[in-house]
């Protein structure tokens, strides 16, 4: 197994876990680009948005009110925030487990 983050899934690389469910889990980006930026993770390992089956598409509605949540408990619910999925090596993706970017805190630039 050497995904890193199917290594924090199995607790084996320790971070701040910041909400967790079944099937989801939250943690803060080792790299952050913004005042909050977590990254909101499956814990079934899919390579990327691009190996999503139709079957598990359900997910990414469910990432996305985790994503609603976050933004609540944050605080930032009414400011606003960012979500951005890279997908494949055009897309800037670095770490091939499927993950969301949630970002905020700040103003954003759009930036591509
Ligand atoms: P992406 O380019 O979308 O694949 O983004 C991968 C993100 O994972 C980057 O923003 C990294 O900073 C972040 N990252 C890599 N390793 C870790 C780690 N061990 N813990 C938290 N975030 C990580
Ligand atoms: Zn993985």
């Amino acid at each position: 197994m050497d995904c890193i983050f199917c290594q924090i899934i199995a607790g084996k690389v320790p971070t701040e876990i910041v909400y967790q469910d079944e099937e989801v889990i939250v943690f803060p980006d080792i790299n952050p680009k913004a005042p909050i930026h977590l990254l909101i993770v499956p814990k079934k390992h899919i390579p990327s948005l691009a190996h999503l089956s139709e079957a598990e598409s359900p997910l990414i509605a469910r990432m996305v009110n985790v994503a609603n949540r976050l933004a609540k408990d944050e605080g930032i619910a009414e400011r606003g925030y960012r979500l951005v999925v890279n997908c494949g090596e055009e897309g800037g993706q670095l770490v091939p487990h499927l993950h969301m970017h949630f970002l905020g805190g700040r103003r954003l630039q759009v930036h591509w």
